[in-house]
């Protein structure tokens, strides 16, 4: 095999090379929780909080609502009991045991507002519970996707690594020196084939002496791009 031929089948391997850690960087990135995942999540968080403080508020309001009826049960049993004589004590009492009435009235009309309240968040809770269960599933499967592809493509890159540790023994010093350079100047890319009369490199003709030249392992280069021809 020619210097040529062994330097562009360094360059596949160069090439293959950095297409896959590209597209492994891409992979790392992705796995990730999605902006659709985390408001499906936040959706659920809020659900919860909102059931949670309405429960919670319910459960003042009946505390609340049994200590009014106790206090005007005691009211009513002093009123009903003939112990109270003086008229002023007895009107007070009377206005207190109203009072009460109309506060009993308010607080059961709070307490079933919270009841609606707790019934509509369950709603919405059992809604989000379910629109995490299904965007959590098809998050998992890309997940699961995406780690396979991880390990194939670092299995890859791994033999890949093998492959140009060989390829560089049948290299000498100077062409791998002139290779690099090449590549560093032509965007990762020194080594290109000739296709009908074209450079593939840069897409402007190449001379037939060149491209006889090339075929017969000699070391040409493009006299636009300056990459190294193959053939
Ligand atoms: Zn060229």
């Amino acid at each position: 095999m020619s210097q040529v031929q062994q330097l562009y089948q360094l360059q596949q391997i160069d090439t293959e090379m950095r297409e896959k850690k590209q597209r492994l960087g891409e992979v790392l990135r992705a796995q990730k929780e999605t902006a659709e995942l985390l408001a499906a999540k936040e959706r659920v968080v809020t659900a919860v909080t909102d059931l949670q403080s309405w429960q919670t508020q319910r459960q003042d309001l009946d505390l609340e609502l049994q200590a009014l009826k106790n206090k005007a049960k005691s009211a009513e049993q002093r009123l009903y009991s003939g112990n109270v004589k003086n008229p002023k004590e007895l009107t007070d009492l009377q206005s207190a045991i109203e009072a009460m009435g109309r506060q009993r009235a308010a607080l059961e009309d709070e307490i079933l507002e919270a009841m609606i309240m707790i019934e509509d968040t369950e709603v919405e809770k059992a809604a989000a519970d379910k629109s995490l269960q299904t965007i959590q599933a098809k998050w998992e499967q890309s997940q699961a996707s995406l780690k396979q592809e991880q390990s194939d493509l670092a299995l890859r890159l791994h033999e890949l690594t093998g492959k140009r540790k060989e390829r560089l023994g049948t290299i000498s010093a100077a062409s791998l020196t002139e290779y690099d350079a090449i590549s560093r100047k032509g965007g990762g890319v020194a080594v290109v084939k000739i296709k009908n009369n074209i450079c593939t490199g840069c897409r402007l003709n190449v001379s037939a002496l060149k491209e006889k030249k090339a075929r017969e392992g000699e070391m040409v280069y493009c006299a636009s791009c300056g990459r190294i021809l193959a053939v």
